[in-house]
């Protein structure tokens, strides 16, 4: 005998359905069902037309980043393409006290009193950025929002809680990398950097990343990789590449506040991320 609830004989029919439109987007070779926010694996273990098993293959990962589930094989072998290249080293860059700090704590401190453009007059804090000083990655956003302001710490807020993720995603705790931005104070209401503001503050990066000499370097959206790689290349065409920064490989991706607005860009952010760990999975070069 039927069933007449609401999960009767009808919502049977629902599930197959919805099983077969499943399988037959699989079948087209789609992995993703993006406005779902799931993958089709992911639909299908939900509505139970598949066991669990196949996610033990290989080195695979479930992971969930902004409410999107990411499964995922982190060692890949396809051939990494070139980019762009800045000149080899950043020796002779500016003639300037900051290149010659010594420590990322004098960094920090020469950050703390910086008034070398007008933005300290409106901001709350600096925000030197923050991490470990043997850091093998070093991310690099644009510049400091509210919540950063306010709290001395770079990507805090909701971006930053989702750039958290990402990292962890890729088996990369925050507190082992160097996250920092290109402006070390907060622009009013977040309006773009203007030149003059980011040619007073360029030094503290440059010294930055001299002074850490990571072995990958993430630029996260269009400002950071616009102005760490010295171009006008729009972020479409300068993510998926390697380029070189001074001579550390720089990949380019979203930044999380835009992948925050359109999900769409995940899959390609997360490529991007695997692309970094890759690298820093290589071995050294002696
Ligand atoms: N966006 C950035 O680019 N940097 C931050 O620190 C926070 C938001």
């Amino acid at each position: 005998m039927q069933s007449s609830t609401a999960w009767g004989p009808c919502s049977v029919d629902a599930k197959e359905r919805l099983r077969r439109y499943l399988e037959q987007r699989r079948d087209m070779g789609e992995t993703e069902l993006l406005l779902d926010s799931m993958t089709v694996e992911d639909a299908m273990r939900a509505i139970g037309a598949i066991g669990t098993a196949s996610a033990a293959a290989g080195r695979e990962e479930l992971i969930e980043v902004a409410g999107v589930a990411w499964r995922e094989v982190l060692t890949e072998s396809a051939p990494v393409t070139p980019g762009l290249a800045t000149r080899a080293d950043s020796t002779g860059l500016f003639d300037d006290d900051i290149m010659r700090l010594d420590s990322l704590d004098a960094v920090r401190t020469a950050v703390s009193r910086c008034k070398r453009c007008g933005l300290y007059k409106t901001a709350a804090n600096a925000v030197p950025g923050e991490g470990s000083s043997t850091a093998r990655l070093v991310c690099v956003g644009e510049a400091p929002g509210a919540n950063e302001d306010e709290s001395g710490k770079p990507f805090v807020g909701a971006a930053g809680q989702l750039l958290t993720k990402i990292l962890a995603a890729v088996d990369l705790p925050r507190e082992d990398v160097f996250i920092c931005n290109v402006l070390k104070h907060r622009p009013p209401g977040n309006r773009n950097p203007l030149p003059e503001e980011v040619a007073a503050c360029s030094p503290y990066l440059v010294r930055q990343l001299e002074l850490i000499k990571p072995k990958v370097i993430i630029a996260f959206g269009t400002f950071a990789a616009q102005t760490l790689l010295d171009t006008k290349v729009t972020i479409g065409k300068l993510r998926g590449l390697v380029h070189q920064y001074h001579g550390i490989p720089l990949i380019v991706t979203y930044h999380p506040a835009a992948l925050l607005r359109n999900p769409a860009w995940k899959r390609p952010t997360w490529e991007d991320v695997k692309l970094a760990r890759r690298i820093l999975d290589s071995p050294d070069r002696a």
